[in-house]
């Protein structure tokens, strides 16, 4: 019979193979030849294999006119360059085209 309560974890003594971090228990024995992460890690990891945790869009406001058709210019999904000519999104769809 399985046993239903909280899961068995081992005493262990080894660095996540990745971070470093300290990890002292793990939920299954360690074979030692394969490297071991800690929580944090392998959440990542089954992230990145999931196709990654989507990282939001980071906006930066702004305060600038499209260089083509004047339109005043709020945000921007990257941080403006001083000098440069900034399109809205229109403009920059038309003049990728
Ligand atoms: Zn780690
Ligand atoms: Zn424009």
């Amino acid at each position: 019979m399985y046993n239903q309560g909280p899961r068995e974890m081992f005493n262990v003594d080894l660095s996540c193979a990745k971070c470093g971090t300290h990890i002292s228990q793990l939920p299954f024995q360690p074979s030692g030849d394969r490297p071991v992460f800690c929580q944090d890690c392998n959440r990542a990891h089954r992230d990145e294999r999931n196709g990654g945790a989507r990282p939001q869009k980071r906006m930066f406001d702004v305060d600038v006119n499209c260089a083509g058709c004047n339109t005043h210019i709020t945000q921007l999904p990257f941080e403006p360059k001083a000098g440069t000519d900034i399109f809205c999104r229109e403009c920059y769809l038309k003049n990728k085209e």
